[in-house]
């Protein structure tokens, strides 16, 4: 890594902003990530030869997993797997086309109902992906008028659509209620309304954005909340319900946004709200109307996965009892951990050290998400590690046995 920069997320941004004549030209000059690369020391785009839910071969390696989002490991489920074969053969493997046209399907209805009634709304509906969920619900709703606010550490989908909407857009420190509060005071006025907009579960650190005091905050003001409950649908809550449920405060959440690429085990997004206003993202978001609609099978697989979370809510209360399990082993063994969901990080603060210990995480066995900055604070790095609710308590005890290796070995722990 350059020595002038303190870290790699500087050493890539350093890289964009390069000017020359030629715009492709930084691009040729960007040979960093393939050095890494070579030195085994870059972590990202890792390529998968089977994935089959707690165990997946990388780079050759029978590994445990512990860096995906597959929180009750419903990837692998019987009836998931099943709906989605089954829509393939009804509806074939493409709608060919946008949800305003020839791609809104049954299968689209039926699982837009049953997500409003899983979540105590009105209506919901369904986008590609959860981040144009993000983008098409933003740029609807803000316009020239309208300010959104939102917490610093906010999903980039959610910061890439205030800066596509018309009007502004501020962040606000992390989950800090009270500078929500002076912001809000700031602007909220006249006929100027603001959006809040927060994770609920914030997918680096695995903490709760507190819904109970935004809550608070944004009904004195009268202004509105979105909560991006990507991570916390399926793993929070009463029976998976979301953050919003957790805090008690759910009919203060006006739009709950969410994916499907997470418990859900498919791909895909949503936002559930009152019908008016789903109604209106519907027709003013372009990520849903000049974006083809997500396809037969990532509908149904998604259908039954939700189906499977309402019938066996058993499934949450494991996923976040070996989450307890594994934070506390990591924590006795010396790591720096915190947190309170299925996401678990092993914050290690160098980025080099980030880097190493994951691939030695790897070379031993165990697969987990490498994170810095701008993903994570400055002089924050960290290893993303998740649980499952399919992990068995062998495979947690063997995994902390590996990080107790490593961790010494790189001086970690
Ligand atoms: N919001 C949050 C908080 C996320 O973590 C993600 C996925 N990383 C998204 C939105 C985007 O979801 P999708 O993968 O469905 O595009």
């Amino acid at each position: 890594m350059h020595d002038t920069f303190r870290s790699a997320g500087q050493v890539l941004q350093h890289y964009r902003t390069l000017s020359h004549p030629d715009v492709l030209d930084k691009a040729r000059q960007f040979v960093i990530a393939d050095q890494m690369a070579e030195l085994g020391l870059n972590p990202y785009f890792a390529v998968f030869e089977s994935s089959e839910g707690t165990e997946a071969v990388v780079e050759g390696k029978r590994v445990l997993m512990f860096g995906s989002n597959n929180y009750l490991g419903l990837t692998q489920a019987a009836a998931v797997k099943e709906a989605a074969r089954d829509a393939v053969e009804r509806f074939g493997t493409s709608y060919t086309g946008s949800r305003l046209l020839n791609g809104t399907s049954q299968l689209h209805l039926d699982l837009e109902e049953d997500l409003a009634d899983f979540l105590g709304k009105e209506s919901a509906i369904v986008f590609s992906t959860g981040y144009q969920a993000n983008l098409g619900v933003l740029t609807a709703i803000l316009n020239g008028s309208s300010v959104l606010l939102y917490d610093q550490y906010s999903h980039a989908s959610i910061r890439d659509g205030g800066r596509l909407s018309d009007g502004p857009a501020y962040s606000y420190p992390h989950n800090d209620a009270e500078a929500l509060d002076r912001l809000l005071e700031e602007h909220q006025s006249g006929d100027r309304g603001c959006l809040v907009a927060t994770d609920g579960l914030f997918s680096m650190h695995g903490d709760l954005a507190p819904l109970d005091e935004i809550t608070k905050v944004v009904s004195k003001h009268g202004a509105r909340l979105l909560v991006d409950d990507a991570h916390s649908v399926g793993t929070v809550g009463p029976a998976g319900r979301g953050t919003g449920a957790h805090f008690g405060v759910e009919e203060h959440c006006d739009l709950i946004v969410g994916t499907f690429s997470k418990t859900l085990a498919s791909i895909g997004g949503f936002v559930a709200g009152d019908r008016a206003v789903t109604n209106f993202i519907k027709h003013f978001g372009n990520a849903m109307i000049f974006s083809a609609s997500l396809a037969p099978p990532n509908l149904a697989a998604a259908k039954a996965a939700l189906g499977v979370l309402r019938d066996e809510p058993e499934r949450v209360e494991r996923v976040n009892q070996i989450a307890r399990t594994w934070r506390e082993g990591l924590a006795k063994l010396g790591f720096r951990t915190h947190g309170e969901t299925p996401v678990v990080p092993v914050i290690l603060g160098d980025d080099l050290l980030v880097f190493r210990m994951w691939r030695e995480l790897l070379n031993e066995g165990v697969y987990v998400n490498a994170a810095v900055w701008p993903s994570v604070p400055k002089g924050g790095g960290l290893l993303r590690t998740s649980v499952m609710a399919t992990h068995t308590d062998e495979q947690i005890q063997q995994a902390l046995g590996i990080m107790e290796r490593v961790g010494r070995r790189v001086g970690a722990i």
